[in-house]
């Protein structure tokens, strides 16, 4: 199976994939957690230039080339053989990330992003994708709360109020591959319901 977490930059999908991915493996899995922008070598470095701070000059379809880039490399690289092989990949962000940063916060438009995507996953999505839910303005506080923001965390208010806009489109056009968490529960609440609506869908 394959399984993603998407969420806007402070919504806790870090501790979140942590606490999933230990469910799995009690309960049996075989899990292999990867990320994006990176998962394997030549996408890590592809996620060097993408989250530099000195790479102020990046155009937008640059950008978005990047990621589709070190997204090809990942889903032969990796997701696709584990996945045949019966192990759960579980993955910090995948192609929603690129439609709501790119296409949303980026201006590039939905279609267009899906388009530049279309040869990088080759038909390859998800078969759940859990949404840690959270408001741009408190993503904002939770970020300014952080010490060192990268390139992509600099970014203004209006900026993620696009990625937020971003992902509820892609939610109201994927309703049943999407599994959406309000991140304003405390953490333990959070996990547990993660973890029932993964295991339901695993068992499916
Ligand atoms: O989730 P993570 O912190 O690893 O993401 C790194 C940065 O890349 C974040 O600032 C995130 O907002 C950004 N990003 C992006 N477009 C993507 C994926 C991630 O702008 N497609």
């Amino acid at each position: 199976a394959f399984l993603s977490v998407e969420g806007l930059d402070g919504s806790g999908k870090g501790t979140q994939i942590e606490r999933l991915s230990d469910a799995l493996d009690r309960w049996g899995f075989e899990v292999v957690h990867t990320r994006e922008p990176g998962g394997t070598p030549i996408g890590e470095k592809i996620r060097e230039i993408l989250l530099d701070r000195e790479n102020t000059g990046m155009t937008d379809v640059t950008e978005a080339l990047l990621y589709a880039a070190s997204r090809a490399q990942h889903v032969r690289e990796k997701i696709l053989p584990a996945v045949k092989e019966g192990k759960v990949v579980l993955c910090d962000r995948f192609l929603d990330s690129s439609v709501a940063y790119q296409g949303g916060g980026r201006n590039l438009g939905i279609d267009k992003v899906l388009e530049i995507n279309a040869p990088a996953v080759d038909g390859t999505l998800p078969d759940l994708t859990v949404y840690l839910d959270i408001d741009h303005r408190e993503s904002l506080r939770r970020r300014c709360a952080a010490s060192e923001p990268d390139r992509l965390e600099m970014e203004a208010e209006s900026f993620h109020a696009r990625v937020e806009n971003g992902y509820h489109e892609l939610i109201a056009r994927n309703p049943e591959r999407f599994v959406v968490v309000d991140a304003a529960k405390t953490r333990e609440e959070i996990a547990a319901e993660i973890q029932e609506k993964v295991l339901a869908r695993l068992m499916e």
